[in-house]
């Protein structure tokens, strides 16, 4: 089997990546490799092959690595030189229904953006990303995809010695906020547009033809990351590092680090380690959706209109408008939530009525419990609220409430006491717990009793670490 390559990126956008190698991997051995995306891709991989290919180990034919340029905003600070320092870009693969796809290695070693770091991965954040952006996928939110994950055989050191693994990726591509930020800070409009090109061929191919492209860019994008940030909010996800390096252009969720999802609601939840001042808490990330946006359109803007002035003025036209875009996005997700057929004019003050009643209740479980009071009552303390609530949605909701719940509300998420257990184990060699997690967290509407129950109260508050 081979894998054909194409290059787009690289062809396209000379100066804006470098060509690397990845590291050749000692001992690779594949732990998962995802089968049914192969397929979709068109790829008819034999394990061998994935296990030399997605670890580093060996090359594919016609793979030609670069490591990509992109700046950041990491926590409100400007960081001009991030870049892939631990991730390989293989190539493009054209699936056969005629979508094109990033196959990129993430943990697959050193790379002149490296900075200070080793440019590796272990087991657990990777197996981690696989979980997390399947089950993305399994409920149908933008998501890059994971392909496989291999060992490498080597130890690593993070705060103890762990092994190494590499991550192979499928994205629509890795284009970031932060890919432009980069060639807009240092002056380069020639790339800024050339990138801005890229993007709307790839992603946005509708508007090609628009009168103002930059500008058409940033509608599409603002569209695209208001929708995505309005199903995270809807799944309880927290991202945890929204970064505008790890916003996409694509909308696709992208870089799961130190993310989670929240299990009692509460807006404030935070689950990063180093998110002292809850910069990406639940409840910001819909501003944080704003502010990164304001960043890529301040890349835009000389592209916008010869005039600066009024390129301002039309770009924070378009900032304005962000906040009540996202908001008709989340009503959206939030009346599917809710079983709510239609649209009416008190769907919204239901829904933040709901937010209100819900003082720490489990936001899954209460979303596809609704419509069966007596499974509803013991996910919460008080129930007063909610007695004063549920007529009022159960007379809106009418016929059929109960199936359209259990269509649209995953009875499992990734539960962050399961995920811990099932990375535990496959960090100390045992595989068996993590399979048993991904097949539950693959088929999220299906009831899966061990999988879809809160963390016991032992289990604390729970953090996740960065530079994973
Ligand atoms: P992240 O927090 O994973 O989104 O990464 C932020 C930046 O740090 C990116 O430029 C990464 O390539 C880089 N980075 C993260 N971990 C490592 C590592 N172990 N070695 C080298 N660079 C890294
Ligand atoms: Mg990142």
């Amino acid at each position: 089997m081979t894998i054909i390559f194409d290059h787009s990126y690289a062809r396209d956008l000379p100066g804006t990546y470098l060509r690397v190698t990845p590291d050749p991997a000692p001992a690779p051995r594949l732990l998962i490799l995802n089968e049914a995306l192969a397929r979709d891709l068109g790829l008819d991989l034999d394990p061998g092959q994935a296990e030399a290919w997605f670890s580093g180990a060996a090359l594919p034919p016609g793979a030609d690595p670069i490591a990509q340029a992109y700046a950041g905003h990491q926590f409100g600070g400007f960081s001009p030189q991030l870049g892939d320092g631990r991730a390989h870009l293989l190539g493009e693969v054209i699936s056969p229904d005629g979508r094109r796809f990033d196959i990129q290695l993430k943990g697959s070693g050193r790379t002149p953006f490296s900075r200070g770091g080793d440019g590796k991965a272990a087991v657990g954040p990777m197996l981690r990303e696989y979980l997390i952006s399947e089950f993305m996928a399994a409920v149908g939110v933008p998501t890059t995809r994971s392909l496989a994950v291999v060992a490498t055989g080597e130890e690593i050191w993070r705060e103890t010695k762990l092994p190494g693994a590499v991550l192979a990726r499928v994205a629509a591509s890795h284009l970031r906020v932060g890919t432009f930020q980069f060639f807009a800070a240092r002056g380069d409009q020639a790339r800024v547009r050339a990138l801005a090109d890229h993007a709307i061929a790839r992603h946005y191919p509708d508007i090609a033809q628009a009168d103002r492209p930059a500008l058409a860019l940033l509608d599409a994008v603002i569209a695209a990351q208001a929708r995505l940030v309005a199903e995270w909010m809807g799944l309880g996800f927290v991202h945890g590092v929204m970064n505008t390096d790890n916003m996409a252009i694509s909308g696709e969720t992208i870089d799961y680090g130190p993310c989670a999802f929240m299990e009692g609601y509460a807006p404030g939840t935070v689950f990063s380690s180093i998110d002292h001042q809850g910069r990406y808490a639940y409840a910001n990330q819909p501003l944080i959706l704003g502010w990164n946006l304001a960043r890529l359109a301040e890349t835009l803007v000389p592209l916008i209109d010869p005039d600066q002035d009024r390129a301002i003025e039309i770009a924070n036209d378009r900032l304005s408008g962000i906040a009540g875009r996202y908001r008709a996005e989340w009503l959206s997700v939030m009346r599917r939530k809710l079983g709510l057929v239609g649209e009416e004019a008190g769907d919204a003050a239901l829904a933040d009525d709901l937010l209100a009643a819900l003082a720490g209740a489990d936001w899954t479980l209460t979303f596809r419990r609704l419509a069966d009071e007596a499974a509803l009552r013991p996910l919460f303390d008080d129930f007063r609220t909610m007695e004063a609530w549920l007529p009022r949605w159960r007379a809106r909701a009418g016929e059929g409430a109960a199936e359209r719940l259990a269509r649209a509300n995953p009875a499992v998420i990734p539960r962050n006491h399961k995920v811990e257990e099932a990375l535990a184990a496959a960090t100390a060699g045992d595989m068996a717990p993590f399979h048993a997690l991904l097949a539950a967290v693959q088929h999220p509407f299906v009831e899966a009793e061990p999988y879809m129950l809160p963390a016991p109260s032992g289990f604390g508050s729970y953090i996740t670490y960065c530079g994973t």
